[in-house]
């Protein structure tokens, strides 16, 4: 059996190639970009047969995979949480599907929002949809788990989520390989009726999806991955954990005089019966998870009012951001944990900020010169370094919501009345929603400038390829139907400075949608171009 020091990402990557992974997709998006990328480098190095592919966005990339499972072999699609959202649409119907080659989804959330817009957990979708879901307590844990939801894939005809948090997928350990198992052989799956949404085979396969349930309670009761320690010596407090938090809860308890009764969850749906059984050994539960309370509010509905629960509900732990061991302490009455004394130094502020030389500096430059001359100015922004343009100096941007909302939110500010708008977005983000919020806007006939800050590269989750390039982009743009003289490209430099403000004056007062592409490539892409000569 070999070892490996892999990050959590790393080694569900290094998980599903041990399964038998044919195919994987994703969209890049931190913290879950790693494990793609692991794959890409396996294949360059180790087998070039296998593919792993980023894709426009999170949807088209679940929607590929599924249909490798429909052929029989077994697929994994990556994200972060916020990308569920994107898939949700697939996800959701695809439950209702005959998976037949292994589907598993793994999804990384952002306790503590490091590099997103907000914390959901993706257990709720999961649940929502009615199938299993895996949440690794290690990376170890990460490894076996993907190889046991492939199985459980197949075996229960299901896609499987595999929920990771940034701390398991940013974190290494040494992890022990098991078996290898070779890749499913092309294997079409021959009955059109699991594989298609009819409304009079979807109610049937809707029913045959609740039917399981007992299965996969009896599944969750009996797995190890729910491990339940009773101790009848202790009757006053029990303890759940979920995650991440299993290790927290562990130092801990190595303090505690008489150590409660213990059940961690790492296979949903829930081990009710195990949870029955553990309240009923305390007259209070602490529940020590990451993410939303889910399984503190799932006890409230089974539970009798005479068990106390405590946890993120009543600010036992606290409701936003990551689990630490200090919390964990503190929960369990239990003093911090001594910390070296820091020295008190006044540190000056440093809000993020866009690199020096970034093409997107200049492209404000320009567009904040225009949007000064009118009394109320909208610009809508979107996700990726360009959004760093809220801050100062740049001060160029009004909102930021999720991806694709430049352009929808543009449309929805001119036509409520605001004039000039111009929406900003990345080439990354219009391939991935921002093509549709365009085809919204052209159908309108809004009178607003899109500006497609094209720097060649997704560069903010570290530089995966775009998957058109920019010459691809003008072609996309114009065969949305943007009028063709009214798609311009800059090249936002100094030297262009008051051309490019010219550009930018002309297109704000064209009647119509004008799409301005600034063309010039992140410094790190132009710096590795170099250093390869
Ligand atoms: S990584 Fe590239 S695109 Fe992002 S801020 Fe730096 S230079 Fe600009």
């Amino acid at each position: 059996m070999s070892e490996m020091v892999l990050l959590g990402d790393e080694a569900v990557a290094q998980g599903a190639i041990d399964a038998g992974l044919s195919i994987a997709y994703g969209y890049p998006g931190t913290p879950s970009t790693e494990i793609v990328e692991y794959l890409q480098e396996w294949k360059r190095k180790e087998d070039e047969s296998l593919i792993a592919s980023w894709c426009s966005n999170e949807k088209t990339a679940y929607e590929a995979a599924v249909a490798v499972s429909m052929m029989g072999k077994r697929a994994l699609v990556t994200m972060k949480h916020v990308g569920l959202n994107v898939a949700a649409d697939a996800f959701m119907n695809s439950v209702g599907y005959t998976i037949h080659g292994g589907l598993v989804l793994a999804v990384a959330d952002d306790p503590g929002m490091h590099s997103s817009q907000n914390e959901q957990d993706s257990r709720y979708y999961a649940d929502f949809a009615r199938t299993i879901c895996l949440e690794p307590r290690n990376q170890q844990e990460a490894y076996e788990m993907t190889k046991d939801a492939f199985e459980l894939s197949e075996k229960l005809h299901l896609p499987v989520l595999l929920k990771l948090t940034t701390r398991i997928s940013h974190s290494r350990a040494v992890i022990k390989r098991g078996e290898v198992r070779p890749k499913n052989e092309f294997n079409p799956s021959k009955d059109r009726s699991h594989w298609t949404n009819l409304p009079f085979l979807s109610r049937q396969n809707y029913e045959d999806l609740w039917q399981q349930r007992p299965v996969l309670a009896e599944i969750s009761e009996k797995s190890d991955y729910n491990p339940l320690i009773l101790n009848g010596n202790n009757r006053d407090v029990a303890v759940i954990t979920t995650g991440l938090a299993y290790n927290y809860y562990k130092e801990a308890e190595r303090d505690l005089e008489n150590k409660p009764s213990h059940l961690h969850i790492s296979f949903y749906p829930m081990p009710e019966d195990k949870i029955r059984e553990l309240a009923g050994s305390a007259k209070r539960v602490i529940v020590i998870e990451e993410g939303y309370p889910f399984v503190e509010r799932f006890l409230k509905g089974i539970l009798p009012q005479a068990v106390q629960v405590d946890g993120k509900l009543n600010d036992v732990i606290p409701h936003l951001g990551e689990i630490t061991p200090d919390i964990c302490r503190k929960a369990m009455g239990l003093e911090a944990f001594e910390k070296a004394e820091i020295p008190e130094i006044e540190m000056p502020g440093r809000p993020p900020q866009l690199c020096k030389g970034c093409p997107h500096t200049d492209s404000y430059k320009a567009l904040n010169e225009v949007m000064g001359e009118y009394e109320n100015p909208v610009v809508t922004s979107d996700i990726g370094c360009y959004t760093l343009g809220y801050f100062a100096p740049h001060n160029a941007i009004h909102s930021c919501l999720d991806m694709g909302a430049a352009v929808t939110m543009a449309r929805g500010a001119a036509e409520a009345g605001a004039h000039p708008v111009v929406g900003v977005i990345g080439d990354s983000t219009f391939m991935h929603t921002g093509i549709q919020g365009l085809v919204d806007m052209l159908s309108a006939g809004n009178k607003v400038t899109l500006m497609i800050l094209d720097n060649s590269i997704t560069a903010m989750t570290g530089m995966q390829q775009t998957i058109v390039e920019s010459s691809g982009i003008i072609n996309v743009v114009k065969g949305c139907g943007v009028s063709p003289e009214h798609v311009r490209t800059i090249i936002p430099l100094p030297k262009h400075h008051e051309e490019n403000v010219k550009i930018i004056r002309e297109e704000v007062e064209y009647n119509g949608v004008s799409v301005i592409i600034a063309q010039r490539a992140c410094i790190h892409v132009v710096k590795r171009k170099y250093a390869k000569g």
